[in-house]
């Protein structure tokens, strides 16, 4: 069980690492020329060459401009050659290099909409070490067959096609994507595949989304796929197809792994409500890199290795990755800096399946064993307008969802589970409406009626722990006081009389005991304790 845990730390600590030595990176401080520019839509439409290790075609780019201008900038990896730029149908003189496309109109364009189709292609970045670090993988199965796949959760979208690569700004009307590759291979892609047509020794598929999509979920595989399906229902009664690309040498893996993955999608949907995507699809494809949260199309590359949570299988990285439907997908940080809300949440719903099925022990124990690993030497978030390799740090993970466990705690299950639920099925926080910090803290402390911004403050913002005194009085009495924090709090305390839950606060209580008090056995809190 905590093995699992300890793999997705380990997934992240080598994230870290690779992502160290890239600098490839995305977000920070947005350009001017991109913050004037609103991302509607993308067409991507690409040749895929195995042998090549090439692509070829062209992305068309949806934008409303706020204002008139004359300059257009994307985003785009110098390793592709861009060889036209059209912006409303007329050739434009431009300039690609510092992975930038810069396009110089020379009629002012006016605000509104405009569409510009970048004609490019070539050898796009490989992938070192996937996913921890961004490019294409080109593989093989162990048939021989290619075996495709991409990760640009760090890198964006600009690793393969010209984009605005800020998380502040998704394609609100989706994307098509249009991808062609040998006859006997499969494209697997974001929401509904509209259809296949076969041309010679090629075929071409095309996917179509019409939800918001982050940048680095704009992601296609390929491979000698066999689609197992299902009809799913949703929690408000919806028939959703619920499809897993599988190897065709793991097919006889499929059915128990989608029997898997309804039991998971129960268990998010009663925590989280329905299923973020309804109006597309479920799906997961088989990779042959770990794993990553690309909408309705779920990167899975654990291997069918499964563990037991009461009792039953469990994959951690199925969970994880899918859960990110909610946390990451439909709940949208705008940047990087607030990147806990995407990992940190989705880490703590990780363990919410160990409540579930294991009971509130197994739940207890597994951010028990959580603590010891928090790093803490940087703030969880460093700052505003961060890159995403600056953001990246394994803290945001065990220490943003130990943050939760005592949110959860402080609030009581009876107001913490409604509002987590509230909070992920708000049209005011989710879809098109991304989010940061202070949009949680303000709401949460709404939801629980009192000011939880000095915790927020405290757990994100320092690496300061919860800093609890206590001091022995004559007469078996002890005084309990917080050091650093402005709000009461509840701690349960264990003296002989037993375990309290008691409140504390800067000025302190006094209890009788023959023993010295135990504070907070169960670890609710990331603390510091200091006796006298
Ligand atoms: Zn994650």
């Amino acid at each position: 069980m905590k093995k699992n845990i300890l793999a997705s730390a380990l997934f992240c600590l080598v994230i870290l690492v690779v992502h160290a030595q890239q600098h490839l990176t995305s977000g920070g401080k947005l350009k001017p020329e991109q913050a004037i520019m609103d991302i509607r839509h993308y067409t991507i439409a690409l040749d895929v060459n195995f042998d090549e290790k090439s692509i070829d075609g062209y992305t068309t780019i949806d934008v409303i401009m706020a204002q008139p201008t004359h300059v257009l900038l994307f985003d785009l990896l110098d390793s592709l050659d861009v060889r036209q730029v059209l912006v409303n149908n007329k050739k434009e003189p431009f300039e690609h290099k510092n992975d930038m496309i810069r396009i110089s109109l020379a009629d002012e364009l006016p605000a509104g909409r405009a569409v510009v189709k970048v004609v490019y292609g070539g050898k796009p970045h490989v992938a070192v070490r996937p996913p921890w670090d961004d490019g294409f993988i080109w593989s093989r199965d162990s048939t021989g067959h290619p075996w495709m796949a991409i990760t640009a959760e760090g890198t964006g979208g600009k690793l393969y096609f010209p984009c605005k690569d800020h998380p502040s700004d998704e394609p609100n009307e989706g994307v098509d994507m249009i991808i062609t590759v040998p006859k006997d291979l499969v494209v697997a892609g974001p929401g509904l595949l509209q259809n296949v047509t076969k041309h010679g020794d090629k075929a071409t598929y095309h996917w179509k989304t019409n939800y918001t999509i982050n940048n680095y979920s704009i992601i296609f595989n390929v491979g000698d796929y066999k689609v197992v399906s299902r009809d799913y229902t949703t929690v408000d009664g919806h028939h959703v197809p619920m499809q897993f690309y599988v190897l065709k040498e793991h097919a006889d893996k499929a059915e128990h792994f989608l029997d898997m993955l309804v039991k998971v999608t129960h268990e998010k949907e009663k925590y989280f409500g329905e299923y973020p995507w309804a109006k597309e699809k479920i799906g997961m494809v088989e990779t042959p890199h770990l794993g990553m949260e690309h909408q309705t199309m779920v990167a899975y590359g654990n291997k069918f290795r499964y563990t037991k949570v009461g009792g039953e299988d469990y994959d951690w990285l199925m969970h994880h990755e899918f859960g990110h439907e909610w946390w990451g997908n439909k709940v949208t940080a705008k940047d990087w800096a607030d990147y806990w809300i995407h990992e940190g949440i989705n880490t703590f719903a990780d363990v919410l399946y160990y409540r579930e099925f294991g009971g509130e022990r197994a739940y207890i124990d597994q951010f028990k064993s959580f603590a010891p690993r928090i790093g803490n030497k940087v703030p969880v978030i460093i700052g505003k307008d961060i890159d995403e390799e600056a953001a990246y740090t394994d803290d945001i993970y065990a220490k943003g969802a130990f943050f939760m466990h005592t949110i959860r705690y402080v609030m009581g299950d009876s107001l913490f589970f409604p509002a987590l639920k509230k909070f992920v099925t708000s049209p005011q926080y989710t879809y098109d409406n991304l989010v940061n910090t202070d949009d949680v803290e303000q709401f949460f402390s709404k939801e629980a009626g009192q000011d939880l911004k000095p915790l927020f403050d405290l757990y994100l913002y320092t690496v300061n722990k919860l800093d609890v005194y206590v001091k022995q009085l004559p007469g078996d009495q002890y005084l309990i006081q917080l050091q650093n924090m402005s709000i009461p709090l509840p701690l349960d305390i264990s003296s002989d009389a037993g375990t309290k839950r008691l409140v504390v606060n800067a000025k302190g209580i006094t209890i009788k005991s023959k023993t010295l008090p135990v504070i907070d056995p169960d670890m609710y809190y990331l603390k510091k304790i200091t006796i006298e």
